[in-house]
């Protein structure tokens, strides 16, 4: 039987056969580089160049030879897998450097926690920003409590509050006319209480893509992917990428006022102290599975500044733009704009090891989160040490500026495709070695094709092209099915590339002519 009947049967049935229908059900055997194989029906081995690169995780290639020597020896070497509670020192190699660097590019301190997967690193973020932000609170609500203590004793030993005040504490707490001073405190210091107590607001962006377990996919804002499971987590309000109203108006909404009653000037005054209760605003850089769109620096430095106003903190979720794809460690390092948050994940342990990591500024940072966050596989020293490995041969073999010079190789000679096939090719986006196609419909061509842009499936039919009669792996972004996204290891070659090319030319003169049957027949 062919490998997909047990997958089938046992793991995926929907997926198999959908995959089965363009094409894409294959089992990569092997790979190296930017090179994987498959069997063919007829048993004959094929090559494929990697474009996809495990949806951005092989920027290394496949099979690094020299993280494959440091996995080895790591094995050999009888490595502690599992030393929890202990001192996980490779972890902290991996923190600081992580950290160091983020020190150079920001001034900040930054403290480094791991997870195991992209989507858990969005969950440590909400946790770790969640709780630092309760703490802020619960840190406000006990100063006025001492306040109104304070103020409550003085009002019964006869002190007066300033005219009109008494009536405004009424009309908050909706206390009657016959109520005490000190039931108009107790009053209040319940209001408070459930003010604080209320729901964070949660920031996203429109096309934003944060991973699929409970909490991130609330983050997540395709509806095919998110409304399943809406009804499990905290919601989010998402807004449109550039439009600063919209956040403005997001910001003025998630304003919770607690009130005190403080002794001044020989009276006691009623007085409003107020906070945005937004628990994280969450972006990323370059919208990936959105269809690899950069979101623009103006828009980002500015709700930098509104992050620092109203005492929000910024996560950047650079689990797909991070690790040098595009050029720099950071994407944001580009682009000027500091996070409270950075988040890392996929390329982070050389495509050995399931590791992500997210970095917290220091004044996001409570000592007591790390006791309440923890996972049986997080900061082992296998994939820490992978991790630190994949950013020596980062630096040895120069892949920031590989990723740099090749993307933006790249990016000129897909440029110049879609310059002649406008009609076919929307637009060319990305930086560095992350890169979107974005495929146009044509009302006035094939109904079979309209029928497949409309139901989400060209990017998958063009994937499967390309895939069987090219030998070239690509796939569409999750959330943008008509963009086609390449994500290839930084190892790629020129010759590699205008192979791409040229199979995408084909694609585009398929397209123009609008021929149904040539992309799905090989
Ligand atoms: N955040 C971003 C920006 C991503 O691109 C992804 C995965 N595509 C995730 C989070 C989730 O990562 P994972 O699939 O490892 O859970």
């Amino acid at each position: 039987a062919p490998p997909s009947t047990d997958y089938a049967t046992y793991c995926q049935p929907r997926l198999t056969e959908m995959m089965g229908i363009v094409g894409l059900d294959k089992h990569y055997f092997q790979g190296e580089g930017s090179r994987i194989r498959y069997r063919g029906a007829d048993g004959a081995e094929r090559e494929v160049i990697d474009f996809l690169g495990g949806y951005g995780s092989t920027l290394l290639g496949h099979n690094h030879p020299e993280l494959i020597r440091h996995a080895i020896a790591n094995l050999q070497g009888n490595m502690v897998h599992h030393g929890q509670l202990s001192v996980r020192a490779h972890a902290g190699q991996l923190g600081r450097r992580l950290s160091e660097h983020l020190h150079a590019a920001t001034g900040r301190r930054f403290m480094v926690l791991q997870a195991n997967s992209g989507a858990e690193a969005v969950e440590l973020a909400l946790k770790a920003a969640e709780f630092a932000k309760r703490a802020r609170i619960s840190q406000a609500l006990k100063r006025i409590e001492t306040e109104l203590y304070a103020s409550s004793c003085a009002a019964q030993a006869g002190k007066r509050l300033r005219a009109g005040d008494l009536e405004a504490i009424r009309a908050l707490v909706a206390g009657g006319g016959d109520a005490s001073p000190a039931e108009l405190f107790g009053a209040l210091e319940r209001y408070n209480r459930r003010a604080a107590a209320a729901r964070p607001m949660l920031l996203g962006l429109r096309r934003g893509f944060h991973g699929k377990t409970t909490g991130a996919l609330q983050l997540t804002h395709n509806e095919a992917y998110r409304a399943p499971f809406e009804r499990l987590g905290t919601p989010v309000r998402f807004l449109d990428p550039g439009d600063l109203a919209a956040a403005d108006e997001a910001i003025a909404d998630s304003e919770v006022s607690l009130y005190s009653v403080t002794d001044s000037a020989g009276e006691l005054r009623l007085s409003k102290s107020a906070f945005s209760n937004i628990a994280a605003f969450f972006a990323e850089p370059i919208q990936g599975e959105g269809g690899i769109h950069p979101l623009d620096a103006g828009y980002l430095q500015r709700i930098r500044e509104r992050a620092d106003r109203h005492d929000f903190p910024l996560v950047l979720d650079e689990i797909q733009t991070g690790m040098g794809r595009t050029g720099t460690l950071f994407y944001a390092e580009q682009l000027g704009v500091r996070g409270d948050f950075y988040l890392l994940g996929k390329s982070l342990g050389g495509a050995l090891a399931k590791i992500s990591a997210i970095m917290v500024d220091e004044q996001w940072y409570e000592p007591d989160f790390g006791l309440l966050h923890s996972s049986t596989f997080a900061e082992d020293d296998y994939s820490s040490s992978m991790a630190c490995r994949v950013l020596d041969v980062m630096a040895s073999e120069g892949i920031l500026q590989q990723c740099a010079d090749k993307g933006r190789l790249l990016g000129v000679m897909l440029r110049e495709l879609q310059q002649r096939y406008p009609d076919v090719i929307r637009e060319v986006r990305g930086v560095g070695l992350l890169i979107g196609l974005e495929f146009v419909p044509r009302e006035d061509g094939s109904p079979t094709l309209r029928d497949i842009f409309m139901e989400g499936r060209l990017g998958y039919i063009i994937a499967g092209y390309l895939l069987n009669k090219h030998g070239i792996r690509v796939a569409p972004t999750l959330s943008s099915p008509a963009t086609i996204r390449l994500e290839p290891s930084a190892l790629i070659g020129p010759d590699e590339c205008r192979r791409l090319l040229d199979a995408l030319a084909l694609v585009c003169e398929i397209l123009r002519r609008q021929n149904a049957y040539e992309l799905t027949n090989y």
